[in-house]
């Protein structure tokens, strides 16, 4: 069976069509989103109809949790609330009552899907650090845990229940790995932060025992005056080219 994955499309049109359309190339059974369809861009009623028509299991992201009043912006940084009023204030009546439907977390397939992590995902918490990560193992039982939230595609393993580290190559051959389980971030579709400001996301193929990732182009310069014209802050427009 071959899973895509993908997160993190805040609303993104341009980079989320340039993705499905790559997904689509790859032809897997089932496309998975693991939240933040909202937020910082200027689509965010066309990104939550493609998502839908596309993707089998929707995951709610503190973004989408925010723009419908489920979740405080307290914590969001001056951007991130901007973008949010504007998103809270342009999304159809459709919209919102579909964002607050999403649930937090869900098993799919034998695998686990959440936005931030497995630890409590209604707290919202960044995975900074290997203790971090390993501590998170212990609240999914399956060998696959994705998740999204940080923007950075990373695979943390680990191995006999005890040791854990970071996989180093993007792509993953995990049939000679025995005893291992995974903690994926699928990187982002709509503002990516690792220095590559192309769109990522996954594919898991269990015929072939593998992870990929993958990157797609898609036109900035359209996502970017649009982002302009309804005057999103700079930060959010010039990030986008850099990927941070
Ligand atoms: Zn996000």
């Amino acid at each position: 069976m071959k899973i895509a994955v993908i997160s993190d499309i805040h609303a993104n049109i341009e980079a989320l069509e340039a993705v499905i359309a790559d997904i689509n190339r790859q032809k897997p059974d089932e496309i998975i989103c693991l939240g933040d369809i909202v937020g910082y861009g200027a689509n965010p009623n066309e990104c939550i109809d493609l998502v839908k028509k596309t993707c089998s299991l929707i995951i709610l992201g503190n973004h989408d949790a925010a723009a419908v009043g489920l979740l405080s912006t307290d914590h969001f940084n001056v951007h991130a609330k901007i973008a949010i009023d504007w998103t809270a204030e342009n999304l159809l009546p459709d919209a919102k009552t579909f964002l607050r439907s999403l649930p937090l977390r869900e098993n799919k397939h034998s695998h686990a899907f959440v936005h931030a992590t497995p630890y409590e995902p209604n707290m919202w918490y960044y995975i900074t650090s290997l203790e971090e990560a390993a501590f998170n193992f212990q609240f999914f039982e399956t060998v696959f845990c994705f998740v999204g939230h940080t923007h950075i595609p990373i695979i943390i393993v680990l191995e006999n229940e005890k040791e854990v580290y970071v996989h180093q190559g993007v792509d993953i051959h995990y049939t000679d790995m025995k005893q291992a389980r995974f903690l994926i971030n699928v990187g982002s579709v709509g503002q990516p932060r690792d220095r590559n400001p192309k769109p990522c996301y996954g594919i898991l193929d269990t015929d072939a025992g593998k992870f990929e990732y993958r990157r797609v182009s898609y036109d900035i310069a359209t996502t970017q005056s649009k982002m302009r014209k309804i005057k999103m802050p700079d930060f959010l427009v010039t990030r986008l080219n850099d990927g941070r």
